[in-house]
Parts: structure tokens; C-alpha cells; sequence
């Protein structure tokens, strides 16, 4: 039996998209590594009812822990210690000796940024914060909120519910302390490990996936298998408890066999294959974009520790800037057009030249709304990868919006740099 858990997000600005979760997906990833499995993250607004109904759906899930995150601030509308403790029946009060600890960061933060306080205001702040459930578990404040492990009071049954603060670093920071506390450790007893891998398929339908699956379907029993599509690529993730390794081995083994031209990945993301063949091969990358305006230069440079590859780029949108900044010949410009392959070709070989390096990129095309022909409508992109031993050219139509068109150049030119320099499947 796998243990499982829930998660409640609060904060009416994550219900409403002001802010995006980032706690949700967060601790779903670290109690998968855990081996707890999460059913439901259910968001709700700063509301008590809404906090309760949310919390007593958890519950009839069966699950043995509930997280929730946010809403422990020292306001008003931070209400989630308060109704926890009352859900679990274990009534609260003031824990002297955290109001002294949480009086004293108040205070540090206060002094370092400069801030008057109104020390009546604060003290009446400091005391909601050190309000502890009777019985919980009280996890240090790495801001100015303490985290609670508060179990069902005595003769009482149900989750085990974690309370977090809501700004991730605070959460974040939390967690190890959250894992290590007894009160969690006697929620979460007799789980057992879960295995997740992943594979990713360049070019492949998920409906031919599906086909595949149903095809071997008995061998591969135990297996959760999830498939999302992105951009192009089909995402494979499957989950799994280790007696179902040999099943997994097997489906490795038939899409490894079924897929070999378009499987690309068993793990590793298209991002991290690129730069880690730039690192292990020592080789560096210069760019010269039109229509993505240094869209490409930003995702190689994303990661920290690029430097040691990237040699940097040129947003050469005007013909002039072409000419000037990455040599591309006027007569080449004025025969075959900006968006042609042979620009695409002279900006990746300019890139190549001006900055010294080994692999330079190209990219012009049409990102629209306006600016399409009958002969180069919009969406017509054109891709070079230029190196050493010659270049890859990349004739291609993207449909969508003017940001979907860029950022789908953007995508293939990595899979041009990834096919160009780790072979696999063709981009
Ligand atoms: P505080 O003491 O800062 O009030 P809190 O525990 O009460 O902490 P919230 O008031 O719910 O937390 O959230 C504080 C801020 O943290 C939010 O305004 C938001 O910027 C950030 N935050 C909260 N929850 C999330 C979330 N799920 N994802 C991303 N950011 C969040
Ligand atoms: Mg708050």
C-alpha cells in the first residue's frame, strides 16, 4: 500500500493567478521522492470555510498527511494555524517562549531594513504567530512564521496535517526540519519507495504512444505511466514501485526498440543534454537572431555556468545590422530576401566568425501578425547551425501567435544543436 498525502495551497492571489503556485509542485515532487503519493493540491482563497471544506475533502480521500502552505502571517486574513488546530481539536495558545524567539527576528528584520516599527502593533502580530495548536509540533521560523505538525488530538482519527508559510524560500527552507520531526515521521510510517523515470520523443503522436502501450499491455502491469506533450515533445513519465522494475525494463526496452528515431532522451531534459554536450566536448556557441530577438541566447544562458560555452549574441533585426554586425553580404540580403536560407546561413557563419567560436546559430523568419507574402507567409522560419564540418539548414512553416511562432524556432534550433552535436534523432 503506498502512503498517500494532500496539499492545500492558500492565498486568494494564488486563486486568482496573481501569483502562480510554485508550493503545490513543489512538495508533490519532494513527497514523490519520499514515496508518498499526491492525489489532489487543492488551492484555496483566504477564507475559513473554504480552508475547512478543503481540509475535510483531503480527509475523505484517505490520505495520512495533509500540507498546507500559506497563511501564517501576523494579519488578519492569515487564518490557516487557527483553523488547523480547531479542525484537528486541539485548541491554541500562546507559546511564550516562541513569541520571545519570533520578537527577536521581528526586530532583527526591523533594524537591518531601516523600518520604524509600532511596537503595540507588532507585539499583537508576534502573538497570533507563536499561537500553537495544543499537542503540535513547533518547526523553527526561517522568515517570521513558525511552521506546525499537528496530529489529530487524542482518540481522534485522521491525517496528520503539516503547516507551512507560503513564500517558497520560507517553505522551502522548512522542509528538511518538516521531514525530520517525529510527529510527520508517525504519519508518513510504513510507505514504501516509488520510482519515477523518464523518457522524451521528439516527433512522436500521443496517439501512436497510446497505440504501443495498449499493444503490450500485459507486460506492464505495475506501471504508472503518464504522458504529456509539449512543444513536440512527448514527455513519458511512469512511476513505480520496485517490484515493478522488471515491467519498467520492459517498456524501456520497447520504446527504445519501437522509437529509436525520434526517443532522444531517458531522462535529462532537451536543455541539459545541449549544454552538457557543450561542457563535455569543450565547444563554444555564438547566435545571431532576427524574428526571436535574442530568445535563444536567454534559454542557453539560463543555466548557471553557461559562460563556460556561450559566447554571446547578436539581436540583428535591421538589414543593416546584419551587414555591419555579422557580415552578411548586402548582394545576399538583396537576391534571396532576410527570411531565406542563405541569411540563415550567413548569421550563423557571422555569429561563428565575429565572436571566434565553434557552433554559431542562425535564425530569421517571420513571427507575424503582419508581414507574411503568398511565397513566405507567416510562420516561415529559417534555422542554420553552422560548425567546423559544415552546417544543418532548417526550412520551416510554425503555425500560432507571434509568441508561439518564436518560441517554436526557439525549440528547434535546440533540438539542431542537439541532433548536430550528439547525433539521435534528426531535429
Ligand atoms: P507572511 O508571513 O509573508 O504573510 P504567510 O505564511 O502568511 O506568510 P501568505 O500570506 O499566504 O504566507 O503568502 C505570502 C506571500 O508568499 C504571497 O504574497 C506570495 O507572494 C508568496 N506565496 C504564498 N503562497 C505561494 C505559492 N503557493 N506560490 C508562490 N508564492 C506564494
Ligand atoms: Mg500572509
Amino acid at each position: 500500500m503506498v502512503t498517500r498525502a494532500g496539499i492545500v495551497v492558500t492565498g486568494t492571489e494564488v486563486l486568482t493567478g496573481r501569483v502562480s503556485d510554485r508550493n503545490g509542485p513543489w512538495l508533490a515532487e519532494q513527497l514523490r521522492r519520499l514515496g508518498v503519493d499526491v492525489g489532489h493540491v487543492v488551492v484555496v482563497g483566504d477564507r475559513l470555510d473554504d480552508l475547512r471544506a478543503a481540509l475535510d475533502f483531503l480527509a475523505g480521500t484517505g490520505v495520512a498527511l495533509v500540507i498546507t502552505s500559506g497563511g501564517l502571517g501576523p494579519t488578519a486574513d492569515d487564518l490557516t494555524a487557527e483553523v488547523v488546530g480547531d479542525w484537528q481539536g486541539r485548541p491554541l495558545s500562546v507559546d511564550p517562549a516562541l513569541e520571545q524567539r519570533i520578537t527577536a527576528v521581528v526586530e532583527r528584520l526591523a533594524a537591518r531594513r531601516g523600518w520604524r516599527v509600532d511596537p503595540d502593533a507588532t507585539a499583537a502580530g508576534v502573538r497570533k504567530q507563536a499561537r500553537v495548536p495544543d499537542g503540535a509540533t513547533v518547526l523553527e521560523p526561517v522568515g517570521t512564521a513558525p511552521g506546525l505538525v499537528v496530529p489529530p488530538a487524542e482518540g481522534r482519527s485522521g491525517p496528520t496535517v503539516l503547516v507551512l508559510p507560503g513564500p517558497p524560500s520560507e517553505l522551502q527552507g522548512m522542509w528538511d526540519d518538516a521531514v525530520a520531526a517525529e510527529a510527520t515521521a508517525r504519519a508518513l510510517s510504513g510507505r514504501s519507495e516509488l520510482r519515477q523515470q523518464t523518457v522524451r520523443l521528439w516527433g512522436t503522436l500521443e496517439a501512436q504512444l497510446a497505440a504501443t502501450l495498449r499493444e503490450h499491455e500485459d507486460e506492464l502491469a505495475g506501471l504508472e505511466i503518464t504522458t504529456c506533450l509539449r512543444e513536440g515533445e512527448l514527455e513519458i513519465v511512469t512511476r513505480f514501485a520496485p517490484d515493478a522494475q522488471p515491467a519498467y525494463d520492459r517498456l524501456g526496452a520497447v520504446l527504445a526498440e519501437e522509437y529509436a528515431d525520434t526517443l532522444f532522451s531517458t531522462g535529462p531534459t532537451l536543455d541539459d543534454l545541449v549544454a552538457g554536450a557543450f561542457a563535455d566536448r569543450g565547444l563554444t556557441v555564438a547566435t545571431a537572431e532576427s524574428c526571436t530577438g535574442g530568445l535563444l541566447a536567454a534559454r542557453l544562458t539560463e543555466r548557471p555556468g553557461s559562460s563556460a560555452w556561450v559566447l554571446g549574441g547578436v539581436t540583428a533585426y535591421a538589414n543593416s545590422a546584419k551587414q555591419q554586425l555579422l557580415d552578411v553580404p548586402a548582394s545576399v540580403l538583396a537576391e534571396h530576401g532576410a527570411v531565406s536560407p542563405e541569411v540563415a546561413t550567413a548569421l550563423a557563419e557571422g555569429a561563428r566568425a565575429r565572436f571566434g567560436a565553434d557552433i554559431g546559430v542562425g535564425i530569421t523568419g517571420i513571427a507575424g501578425p503582419g508581414g507574411g507574402t503568398a511565397d513566405k507567409p507567416v510562420g516561415t522560419v529559417h534555422l542554420c547551425v553552422a560548425g567546423p564540418d559544415g552546417s544543418e539548414l532548417r526550412a520551416l512553416r510554425l503555425p500560432g501567435s507571434r509568441s508561439a511562432v518564436r518560441e517554436r524556432s526557439v525549440t528547434r534550433a535546440m533540438h539542431l544543436l542537439r541532433a548536430t552535436l550528439l547525433g539521435g534523432p534528426p531535429a
